[in-house]
């Protein structure tokens, strides 16, 4: 499949048209944003890692019954997913505090959640991606009824309960991420974007090293080898 007219750009990837109007193509890039934009730099080889940690984690999901939008990956940067209707709520999901959580509510950093909170925000740059509550949501029109906004949050529920136990298994705590959704052409909801250590948490669990973009946020460095070895851990013990 080949990538025709640029659709869309976005701070982490460029998706393209292709000859079948269900199916969309998504580059990777290297470059990395924080702080809705106003941190920027470019790590290379940052995209494809994010690609081929991210069809990993589809193909999983997928194995586990959960509809997402993969197809395949194509090369080291490029992924064949279907196109969907955008969902624009960012359903983060977190087992524990840490980031906006501990600085919004003063949660130390680090609990472990007594359950694990599932939030939205609204996926909107110029308003800073506000938080939302049911109710915002469905006055903005994001979603049709309340009905869906339950479907998101038991989705997120049941992708965090593959994905937590994968992820301790190869010694890395899920500590939060963020989801984004669409509806296919059915009208379906299935899960879109991307999982990777650029919307996820990782911290592991012997040292408590940070393995994902807070390297990269609170300038720590090291944040290709952390990506790496994500990647690394998953293809490690693959299932
Ligand atoms: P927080 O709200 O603490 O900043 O983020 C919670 C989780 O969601 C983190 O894993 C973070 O990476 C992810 N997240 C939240 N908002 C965004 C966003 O706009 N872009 C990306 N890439 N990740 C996000």
């Amino acid at each position: 499949m080949e990538k025709r007219e640029l659709l869309y750009e976005g701070k982490a990837k460029r998706l393209f048209y292709t000859d079948d109007k269900d199916l969309l193509i998504s580059e990777f890039k290297d470059d990395l944003t924080a702080f809705n934009g106003e941190k920027k730099s470019s790590e290379a080889g940052k995209g494809a890692l994010n690609n081929k940690i991210s069809t990993e984690l589809f193909k999983l999901l997928d194995s586990k019954g959960v509809p997402t939008h993969f197809v395949e990956m194509l090369d080291d940067n490029h992924m064949l997913h279907k196109k969907v209707d955008v969902i624009m709520i960012e359903v983060i999901v977190r087992n524990i505090a840490t980031g906006s959580l501990t600085r919004t509510l003063g949660i130390k950093d680090g609990t472990v959640l007594p359950f694990t909170l599932v939030e939205f925000d609204f996926k909107n740059d110029d308003l800073g991606d506000p938080k939302l509550n049911d109710q915002h949501c469905i006055i903005l029109g994001l979603v049709d009824d309340v009905a869906e906004l339950d479907t998101l949050r038991k989705m997120a529920r049941e992708i965090n309960d593959i994905l937590l136990p994968y992820f301790a298994d190869k010694g890395l705590n899920l500590v939060d991420f963020k989801l984004e959704f669409g509806k296919d052409s059915n009208g379906d909801i299935i899960l879109a974007d991307e999982i990777s250590p650029d919307n996820c948490r990782f911290w592991d669990m012997e040292t408590g090293e940070k393995m994902d973009k807070d390297r990269f946020r609170q300038g720590l460095g090291g944040l290709k080898v952390a990506y790496e070895q994500v990647l690394e851990r998953i293809l490690g013990s693959k299932q």
